[in-house]
């Protein structure tokens, strides 16, 4: 079976396709390994626990993001890294930004409250917690192309995840940092709860968010500037607001 891989050297600015021919067909992973071991020993990857735990074997397979160990090999199929980052190595990508998105977005306990928590509770953060920072979602949010400063699909879900949690007495400091470059950013267009391998869905946690912030007093101001101070008659919501006639 055959199989495109992008490659680049660390030396060379250029990307290009390279093909093998391989027959461990099972997985991708596999296949990235036989051609390590058979072919190219100069080709570099990541992966870690082969069961789709770690999350390290994130790439791109025919332009959508899948874990390497987690998918099959069909015939031509093309691998290319993720996107949105700096590509270090063939499927070696930087990963420098995903302590600066958890950090900018203040996704973590702010102040620990002794109130007990209950299964029930636990369940309102059980699929966030799932999250194994693969880094799929950050390669398919179409944002960072004209937001570099974006802080992404897992750092908000995870930011949720917080501001959910019943053992954090103050969500205010996360609910202000992920007002600029967060949540009003998103596009909702979904990309990010397609490719999730864990079924997470980081697009209502976005919108979850957005209501939280709404109750909490905060509002999208780039709707104000883009109504240009001209009524239209709408809220920033799409609702129809009569008091403005
Ligand atoms: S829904 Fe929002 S965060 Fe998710 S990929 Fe689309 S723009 Fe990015
Ligand atoms: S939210 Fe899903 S796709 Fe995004 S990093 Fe976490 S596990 Fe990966």
């Amino acid at each position: 079976m055959k199989i495109k891989i992008q490659r680049k050297k660390a030396s060379n600015k250029e990307n290009y396709f390279e093909e093998f021919d391989v027959k461990h067909e099972e997985t991708i992973l596999n296949s990235l390994i036989e051609v390590k071991t058979k072919h190219d020993n100069s080709l570099a990857f990541r992966c870690g626990c082969k069961t789709g735990i770690c999350g390290s074997c994130a790439i791109r397979v025919n332009g959508i993001e899948k874990l390497a160990c987690k998918t099959h090999l069909n015939e031509n199929d093309i691998i290319e890294p993720i996107k949105n980052t700096q590509v270090i190595k063939d499927l070696v990508v930087n990963l420098d930004y995903e302590g600066r998105v958890l950090k900018n977005s203040n996704s973590f306990l702010n102040q620990l409250s002794d109130v007990e928590i209950t299964a029930e509770d636990e369940k309102l953060i059980d699929r966030q917690s799932n999250c194994i920072l693969c880094q799929s979602c950050f390669s398919s949010c179409p944002v960072f192309e004209v937001n570099e400063k974006f802080l992404g699909p897992y750092a908000l879900t995870r930011a949720l995840r917080y501001v959910e949690d019943k053992k954090e007495a103050n969500p205010s400091p996360t609910l202000e940092k992920i007002q600029n470059n967060g949540i009003w950013d998103c596009t909702l267009c979904g990309n990010c709860t397609i490719v999730c391998p864990q079924f997470i869905d980081p697009k209502t946690d976005i919108m979850n968010l957005r209501m939280k912030s709404v109750q909490n007093g905060y509002e999208d101001k780039s709707m104000n500037s883009f109504n240009g101070g001209f009524d239209t008659g709408f809220d920033n919501f799409g609702g129809f607001n009569p008091n403005s006639f």
